[in-house]
């Protein structure tokens, strides 16, 4: 279990006093200018060192990622865009950070910004979250007022601005991408790759998207030393990470622990356990809505929740966004209503995930019912396998991912409601 001297939030639940003034006696902001001072090369080979993966779903390492920005600029900026965008079902992690411990946040946009050659970074926050961008900007005034931000920032030397961008509450604008056409002023929609946003992202300059959670681990990694956080996780999967876990368990919760902890110790401990005991679990969806679900004999035993491990059962750890359900869940239904959900924001840019979002969703919304031949569940998997891979971005195959799951693990369920419809037989059909 990690220990409470190794978490980095220590305000996650807001309990105490979320100011500047708190935030540096919990030990933020300490010594921020000196660690600028050491110079881009060691910041990048820091993060190289600790193992940092991306905490927005992808995983990709994140020093490196910063490394592919130009180390001299050709006459354009640089940019940092944080990714705040935070859509995804089921995850709420980022909102703590933002409203409980956004110095945490503010801190890592300075010194990665320099790290990158960035003097301007832009926050993008979700249009939902009205409350954490009234207590991120507070946060940011508070930080020019007593100079953290602004000209020679924190005594480092650096000229920094850091902007905060509220969107309008779409899904695809978490895409990095839309993310940056939204930032621009356009719609959302995402771009064709290449090129990179490191090569060319916001206003055709370079710049990096990073999600809020990688940053705001930065300052303390670089203060506490790549070891440290190494040392948390199995190889590969270094760190601590913030879990969200939501559904059937009996106190859902927002916690920081370390990577790789046991999916059953992580409930036990923090979540009072499974709703109606271990027995009574159906299915876990481990890494947000877009990872397929894994059964709860899957889980039950020996899971461990990290990229790696999750990968090997061919789902992901992606935000960490854990969503149990129990035994009196309509897997069916659950599943269709992500269906729902992805057919509802795709931006209609590329045929195969304009048209199959709908059409999965509309074999979804029979499945549901029971009202389809047995020979669909194949014609639906396979219409998700010609959607998967073949869209500009990744909402195809976050459409395509979670029926996939469903099928490789509850076809029975599937067929049984088919044929239970055909006889008659209702304890197996959904409520309406
Ligand atoms: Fe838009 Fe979907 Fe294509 Fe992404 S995959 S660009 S959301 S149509």
């Amino acid at each position: 279990m990690l220990a409470d001297k190794d978490r980095i939030f220590t305000n996650l639940y807001g309990m105490h006093d979320r100011s500047l003034a708190g935030a540096q006696k919990r030990g933020h902001w300490d010594g921020t200018g000196d660690l600028v001072k050491k110079g881009r090369d060691w910041i990048i080979d820091t993060m190289k060192a600790s193992g940092l993966r991306g905490r927005g779903g992808a995983g990709f390492p994140t020093g490196l990622k910063w490394s592919f920005m130009p180390k001299e600029s050709d006459g354009r900026p640089s940019y940092l865009v944080v990714n705040a965008d935070e859509s995804e079902p089921g995850t709420c992690k980022d909102r703590e950070i933002m409203r409980h411990d956004p110095h945490t946040l503010i801190e890592g946009c300075l010194i990665a910004s320099f790290a990158m050659n960035a003097n301007t970074c832009y926050i993008y926050l979700r249009g939902e979250y009205i409350r954490e961008r009234e207590a991120l900007q507070a946060a940011i005034d508070e930080a020019y007022d007593a100079g953290l931000l602004g000209k020679n920032a924190a005594g480092s030397g650096w000229d920094f601005d850091l902007f905060l961008h509220h969107g309008a509450g779409a899904y695809i604008c978490g895409e990095e991408t839309a993310l940056l056409e939204s930032l621009e002023g356009k719609k959302g929609m995402p771009r064709m790759k290449p090129p990179f946003p490191a090569g060319a992202g916001l206003y055709g300059c370079p710049t990096t998207v990073n999600n809020v959670e990688s940053i705001a681990v930065v300052p303390t990694i670089l203060r506490r030393g790549a070891e440290w956080f190494a040392g948390f996780g199995r190889p590969n999967n270094a760190g601590t990470k913030v879990f969200a876990i939501s559904g059937h368990v009996n106190n859902p919760c927002v916690v920081e622990e370390a990577m790789s902890i046991p999916f059953d110790e992580l409930i036990e401990r923090h979540c009072g356990g499974i709703r109606g005991g271990w027995d009574n679990l159906k299915a876990v969806i481990p890494g947000g809505s877009s990872v397929p679900c894994l059964p709860g004999h899957v889980m039950r035993k020996d899971a461990i929740m990290d990229f790696d491990w999750l990968r090997e059962q061919r789902s992901g750890l992606g935000t960490a966004a854990v969503i149990v359900m129990d035994n009196s869940t309509d897997i069916i239904k659950a599943i269709w209503r992500l269906a729902a959900f992805y057919k509802h924001e795709s931006c209609g840019q590329c045929t195969p995930c304009r048209e199959g979002t709908g059409w999965m969703m509309r074999v979804m919304d029979r499945l549901v019912k029971g009202e389809a031949e047995v020979e669909e569940i194949d014609m639906l998997l396979d219409v998700t396998r010609q959607v998967e891979g073949h869209t500009i971005c990744a909402l195809g195959d976050a459409a395509a991912w979670p029926i996939q799951g469903l099928i490789r693990h509850f076809r029975d369920e599937i067929e049984d409601r088919i044929k239970a419809k055909r006889t008659g037989r209702v304890s197996a059909v959904a409520a309406e």
